[in-house]
């Protein structure tokens, strides 16, 4: 497929980013929901500019009860409903390649759990929204804000690419939105209760 330069999104702001993305893609286009704090900024951000907007999740069955109940949350507060994409049971992952896969070989287990889910929401959609900062990793440092995303073939926006951790507080915190309280446990980063810990940041 033959990709047309992408405009340069560098100097908008996270808003005149998300209306790019919305104005050009949407119903074609779909925001990735972890559930963690960036992810609620997007939400509460875009749904102002596009009370459509979709949004999707992948349920690795191992998520943690703070994290379910944060999905329930920002779905009664903004009448949204997320769309679920998940890879086969924990008992027929069991069945198949043995108990605590996590434990044994975490690329497999992550491969059939989160990889493989994902691959199928972004096969429905021309471009996503991703909650990706740079400051959170060197491997992150040089996110651009809208780029073609050669691994899953389609577009990437990446709003918050230039918010600080306190940036994303402040948004929390002006505009009385959910968020996961994990993070005021100390988690940096919130994913499956197997593979997080907190302070940790997964990639
Ligand atoms: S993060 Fe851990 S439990 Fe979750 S899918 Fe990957 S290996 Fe499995």
């Amino acid at each position: 497929m033959a990709i047309a330069v992408p405009p340069d999104l560098e100097p908008a702001t996270a808003e005149e980013v998300l209306a790019y993305a919305a104005e050009r893609f949407h119903p074609r286009l779909f925001v990735a929901c972890s559930f963690q704090k960036e992810a609620s900024v997007i939400m509460d951000m875009l749904l102002r500019i596009e009370p459509e907007a979709r949004f999707f999740t992948l349920d690795t069955g191992v998520l943690f009860e703070e994290t379910y109940e944060t999905w329930r949350a920002v779905e009664r507060h903004y009448d949204v409903r997320i769309e679920v994409f998940k890879g086969i049971s924990l008992e027929e992952q069991a069945r198949r390649h043995g108990d605590e896969l996590w434990a044994r070989d975490p690329d497999a287990c992550c491969g059939i759990r989160k990889v493989s889910p994902l691959e199928q929401a972004l096969s429905e959609v021309d471009a996503w929204v991703a909650g990706v900062r740079r400051d959170q990793s060197p491997l992150r440092a040089t996110t651009p804000k809208f780029h073609w995303d050669e691994k899953h073939d389609l577009w990437k926006v990446n709003p918050l690419a230039d918010w600080s951790d306190g940036d994303v507080w402040d948004y929390i915190a002006a505009n009385g939105i959910p968020y996961n309280p994990l993070h005021d446990r100390g988690y940096a980063s919130i994913g499956c209760t197997h593979c997080t810990k907190p302070g940790a940041m997964h990639a």
